[in-house]
């Protein structure tokens, strides 16, 4: 080991490109220099710490979290969204465009948002533009003001100032992103079969299923295939929930079409069975589905049909969770506990600890074209959590560090204690209480 290490981090279990193995993290200027043998000698001068038998992974990368700071910061804001995901082994985060006002439409709003979270940030945060009908002026300035690419929407966004594109505009967007190499992240709904489902108020979940059918993701999945065939373009589907579409981006991806899926934990682990009624903190677009839908995602995540799995953390004041499923606010808190709910439903299903990091650290590095971020290996920053993932807690909300303590994992036991989180060689939380804040705003680099 050369003489400037300043920590050696040391598991029986550590997580590397290679695999499992016992191992010592050398790591100088927070970045990893060197994945050694367990026994290695620890360099004078360096401090050791020796986790015993608790699993050492590259810290989580979240890309989709709606901070909603400035301007909804009753909803969230980055002091609160980025201790919530110390705590929760999560060390770099990507704010969507929307909910906060201004929205990272234009180089201006961008500013005011980095603004905002400088000093407040817990762990590395970068951000997303968005594409709207009337900004596809502002695209290129934004990409090279550093955001890691832009979000659309093809059906109401449940904001104002974030209206949706049609056909024609997705097109306009995304021939300008293309044309300068960057990424389309797609809400994938289509409007007409929204428009045309059954429409009822009330606190029954299986009217709200009803409200966002399958149908709905399935078309407009197939005409964003379509569109990214045509143009070459680089899209990204989020939050994936009909099982339907699975085939149609299976067959894009083996034709060769520059597509990528994101799934989360809320349907990946909650059913549309076990959601009681008016327990609208269940709420979401597209909806939690049947557990049958669920099992041909995870199916399709072992075959890397869906390539990332991230929060789609999104929430808000309790008060708009009002139990009436048309009219509450849509979106699930989950922040915090995205590792430790894919943890246990992935254990129930026969997966490793190796492909949940895949799944929700390396893939959403690659994703954004985080070099650094996404494993543990030299060369990459040093981001670790560390996970006991054979013991279990419950979930209390009250030690949620969401400004909202409200969560759909409310009363449920779960494996995987998050022990602490580290960013670029510095410890960021322990046990569940976050230090800090020593997390840095990201700009795309190239
Ligand atoms: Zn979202």
């Amino acid at each position: 080991m050369s003489d400037d290490v300043e920590l050696v981090l040391r598991s029986t279990r550590v997580i590397t490109p290679g695999g499992t193995r016992a191992a010592s993290v050398a790591v100088a200027a927070g970045k990893i220099v060197a994945v050694l043998p367990h026994e290695a000698e620890v360099p004078a001068g360096a401090r050791l710490e020796d986790f015993g038998d608790d699993v050492l992974l590259p810290g989580l990368v979240d890309t989709h979290v709606h901070v909603n700071d400035p301007g909804r910061t009753e909803w969230e804001g980055f002091w609160t969204a980025t201790r919530a995901a110390a705590a929760g082994g999560i060390t770099t985060i990507l704010d969507m465009p929307l909910n906060s006002l201004p929205p990272t439409t234009t180089v201006d709003h961008l500013r005011i948002k980095q603004d905002v979270a400088r000093g407040k940030a817990h762990v590395d945060v970068g951000f997303w533009g968005g594409a709207l009908p009337d900004n596809v002026k502002d695209l290129r300035p934004l990409h090279d003001a550093g955001v890691y690419g832009f979000k659309c929407f093809l059906s109401p966004s449940g904001v104002d100032e974030f209206p949706e594109l049609d056909q024609e505009q997705l097109a306009t967007s995304l021939a300008e992103i293309t044309g300068f190499g960057g990424l389309m992240i797609v809400h994938a709904e289509d409007p007409h079969h929204l428009e045309s489902a059954p429409q009822k108020n009330g606190p029954k979940y299986a009217d709200f299923l009803a409200s966002r059918p399958r149908d709905a993701e399935n078309t407009a999945i197939e005409n964003l295939i379509a569109q990214a065939k045509r143009l070459n373009a680089r899209v990204h589907v989020l939050h994936l929930s009909s099982s339907d579409a699975l085939p149609l981006i299976a067959a894009a991806k083996a034709e060769g079409v520059r597509i990528t899926v994101e799934s989360c934990p809320h349907y990946l682990t909650l059913t549309a069975e076990e959601v009681p009624d008016g327990a609208s903190e269940f709420k979401c677009c597209p909806p939690i589905r049947e557990a049958a839908n669920q099992d041909l995602l995870w199916d399709a995540l072992a075959a890397g049909t869906i390539d990332c799995i991230v929060s789609d953390h999104s929430p808000s004041t309790a008060d708009l969770k009002t139990g009436d499923f048309a009219t509450a606010w849509g979106g699930i808190s989950s922040l915090q506990l995205g590792l430790p709910a894919i943890w246990t439903e992935a254990r129930k299903r026969g997966h490793n600890l190796e492909e949940v990091t895949r799944w929700m650290s390396t893939a959403p590095a690659a994703l954004a074209g985080l070099a650094a971020k996404g494993a543990i290996e030299a060369g990459r920053d040093a981001d670790f959590a560390v996970l006991a993932p054979e013991e279990t807690f419950t979930v209390d909300p009250a030690h949620l560090h969401h400004r909202n303590q409200v969560t759909a994992y409310a009363g449920k036991t779960l494996h995987g204690v998050v022990k602490s989180t580290w960013l670029r060689g510095t410890q960021i939380a322990d046990h569940g209480t976050p230090t800090g804040p020593t997390g840095r705003l990201l700009e795309r680099q190239n």
